[in-house]
Formats: C-alpha cells, sequence, structure tokens
C-alpha cells in the first residue's frame, strides 16, 4: 500500500544524524498551528458580536482572516491530508475516512507531508491529535495521533475514541518513550474527540444522553488543553501543529437548529442549545492558553477544514439515521459537511506574526487547503516541492514578497 517509502526514510536517516547540521546564524522562525475541525463562521460571528470571545477577537484584529476554500464533500482525514501534501485526495491517496475498505492510515499516503519536508531540513516538530496521522511516522521532534487512531471499539471506518492505554493495530506516539512520560505528566488522555451516540441509545433519554456526552467531550478538551500545554511548555518546537475535533462533532447533532430544518426532531434539538457554541465558547479558553506560547516572533494560524451546515431540504431527513453520512455512524444528525459544493462549507484561515497584515479581512476564497504547506516551508526559506499544487500566500504579509528572509542552515 505504501507507494514512496523515501520520505520516510529521509527522517529516520536525519535522527540517526546523517543529514549535514551547518552553521546557524538567526534564529528559525517559530510556527504554531492550531486546526480546529468544523469552525463554522455562523455560529462564531454573533459569539464575536456578543464579546464572548476575548482570544480569538483579539487574534483576529492583530492578524489576517478569512475563508479558505476546501474540497468537495470535505472531512477531516481527505482534508487535513490536503493541507499536509498540498495534493488533492486522488493523489495523496487519502481520499475519505475509509480507502479501499480499510480506514485511512499514514501508511496509505502517496505524496510527503509537510512534516517530513520539514524534519529534512532541521526543523524541530511537533504535532498533536492532527487527524490521519496514525499510525505516527518518524520526525525531528514527536507525533501524537489524532482522529482515526485505531483502538478498542473502532470498526472500519467508524470514529472511536481510544484513550493512549487503549490504543491498537500502531503507535500512537513517536518517540515511544514519550508515552511513560505524557501518562505521567498529563494522564491517560483520549486521543480523539467522543464517538457520538447511537440513534438508540438516545431514544426515551435525550437530555440524559447529551449531558452525559457533552461532559465527556469537556473532559476530553480539558485532557486536550492540559497536553497541549504541556507539549508547549516542555517539548517546544520549531513547527508545531495541534487541532481539536469537538468543534465539528457537537455539531453534527446538537446544532441549534429551530423547526421547518430537514431532520429537526424537538426531543433532540429543543434542548441544549447552547451545546455547540459552547464549544467555540471552549476553545477560546484553549486558544488562551496556547496564546501564552505566542510572542512577536511567533507565527499562529488558526486553520479549519471545512464549516459545518444544516441539512438542506433535498436531504432525506430521519433516513439520515442509517445513513454513511459523514461520519458513518447511525447518529441523528441535522448539521453536515461533506456537502458535493465545499464551497458551501468553507473552511477557514486566520494568520498572525512577524509581517503579517494586521486586522485585514480576506475577500471570496483566496486561500485554499494547498496553500498552507507552501506557505509555512516559505517562512523556513524551503522551496516548494513539485507535487505541492497550492502556492506561498505572499499577500498576507505586510509588503508582497517581503517574508522573512529564509533562515539560514
Ligand atoms: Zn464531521
Amino acid at each position: 500500500m505504501l507507494c514512496d517509502k523515501k520520505f520516510l526514510i529521509g527522517a529516520v536517516a536525519l535522527l540517526m544524524g546523517v543529514m549535514p547540521v551547518c552553521g546557524q546564524t538567526k534564529p528559525r522562525p517559530q510556527v504554531i498551528i492550531v486546526g480546529v475541525n468544523g469552525m463554522e463562521w455562523d455560529i462564531i460571528r454573533p459569539l464575536l458580536l456578543k464579546g464572548e470571545l476575548h482570544n480569538f477577537a483579539e487574534v483576529i484584529q492583530r492578524g489576517v482572516y478569512g475563508k479558505m476554500r476546501t474540497l468537495s464533500a470535505p472531512n477531516c482525514p481527505k482534508v487535513y491530508s490536503s493541507i499536509a501534501t498540498s495534493t488533492p485526495p486522488e493523489e495523496n491517496g487519502i481520499t475519505g475516512f475509509v480507502v479501499a475498505g480499510k480506514t485511512a492510515r499514514t501508511d496509505m499516503l502517496k505524496r510527503e507531508p509537510l512534516w517530513s519536508i520539514l524534519s529534512k531540513h532541521d526543523v524541530t516538530v511537533g504535532m498533536a491529535n492532527v487527524p490521519a496521522t496514525f499510525p505516527v511516522m518518524p520526525l525531528n521532534g514527536y507525533m501524537i495521533s489524532g482522529m482515526l487512531t485505531r483502538g478498542q471499539g473502532c470498526e472500519d471506518g467508524i470514529l472511536c475514541s481510544p484513550k493512549l492505554s487503549e490504543v491498537k493495530g500502531g503507535e500512537a506516539v513517536y518517540p515511544p518513550s514519550m508515552v511513560a512520560e505524557l501518562e505521567m505528566n498529563v494522564g491517560d488522555f483520549w486521543i480523539d474527540c467522543s464517538r457520538m451516540p447511537t440513534a438508540e441509545q438516545l431514544k426515551g433519554k435525550e437530555a440524559e444522553a447529551i449531558d452525559h456526552w457533552l461532559q465527556q467531550v469537556s473532559q476530553v478538551r480539558a485532557q486536550q488543553a492540559k497536553l497541549f500545554d504541556y507539549l508547549l511548555s516542555h517539548h517546544r518546537t520549531d513547527f508545531t501543529m495541534f487541532v481539536q475535533s469537538c468543534e465539528d462533532r457537537v455539531g453534527h447533532w446538537l446544532y441549534p437548529i429551530q423547526p421547518y430544518n430537514v431532520g429537526y426532531d424537538p426531543a433532540l434539538h429543543s434542548i441544549r442549545l447552547n451545546a455547540f457554541p459552547d464549544q467555540y465558547r471552549a476553545f477560546d479558553q484553549v486558544l488562551g492558553k496556547i496564546l501564552k506560547y505566542v510572542d512577536r516572533n511567533t507565527y499562529l494560524f488558526i486553520i479549519s477544514d471545512h464549516g459545518i451546515k444544516p441539512l438542506r431540504e433535498f436531504e432525506e431527513g430521519r433516513r439520515l439515521y442509517h445513513s454513511a453520512h459523514d461520519h458513518g455512524g447511525n447518529t441523528p444528525i441535522i448539521a453536515k459537511h461533506d456537502f458535493e459544493d465545499g464551497d458551501d462549507v468553507p473552511g477557514s484561515f486566520i494568520a498572525i506574526g512577524p509581517n503579517i497584515k494586521r486586522d485585514v479581512r480576506l475577500m471570496g476564497f483566496t486561500v485554499s487547503v494547498f496553500d498552507i504547506a507552501p506557505t509555512i516551508l516559505s517562512l523556513y526559506g524551503i522551496p516548494q516541492p513539485a507535487q505541492m499544487k497550492g502556492r506561498v500566500l505572499s499577500e498576507i504579509f505586510e509588503a508582497p514578497g517581503s517574508q522573512p528572509e529564509p533562515s539560514a542552515r
């Protein structure tokens, strides 16, 4: 299945000290990417207007922000793999949650991802909970896998939420020696957000089941926040990428929708109307913790793979209970993101950092998911590989073409 092992071998060679180490005349740029699975501006905007997202508002004011063009029928593994490789799914091999009948894995990746290229160029890399990074790959730093990590109760194509100790079928942490350290300092954390309850689990006890599930979601987020804080304080790397997934998961079935929408069920959707907005309020708190590590020389990118919108009039309503839409389960969803026209559920792009423009709104779809990797590489002075379909987002910098000089290496 693995079509090109060169990039894995390259990273291993680097770690063995085979790659030449050159003199360095100035520090490398610090870059932190925070990915949110399913950032929906329709929900975020009113919260910003009400002044409830202080950290998010601050970042927007300090930088460039706007929509990001995503893929057709977007979902996490597909889009994050396209972000990492700057290639479309049919080229990089990760076409969805399931590829050729099996849950997508990193060893199905046919194009070299950003973290491998950075590692080869002596940039230290730290990653946690990025979708479709299981099993983890050797790199010049650490990697903790994310969505699609396999473990107990993980049928192919179905999301699950294994704890670190429940992982099966591959390694979730690189280097493996870091597992004990994480267990001691962070605990036995859930690697992905909670699996959504099934229609059968909800029937007749909706409020109780929703509250129980949301409680676990809060625990997942608290653990993730603790993990991110620990990694940034104890394992700072040049390039860091973290992803959160609970926003999307909550939105799918607890999107605050009123009657006359496809799939509306008063037993489910007339209660806990704050469940989904609360996820962005909680994200804002996590963002506040991350911002402690963002000084004036650090680039921070907040990106989202897609938005999430209520079902449309042409959907089949309750029949979705047993459909394979979105996360492949049988949860009674009321919102989704795998619309064929990905422009209906755009991703998000926000950037702050040295010489990045301030308080600028990007209009239309000038930024695409393919542009992230080339732009990051440019910050480190690394040429864009021929495989990459995107471009460097030169327009986000103060003067076109005035990105920081390539770091000497
Ligand atoms: Zn989703």
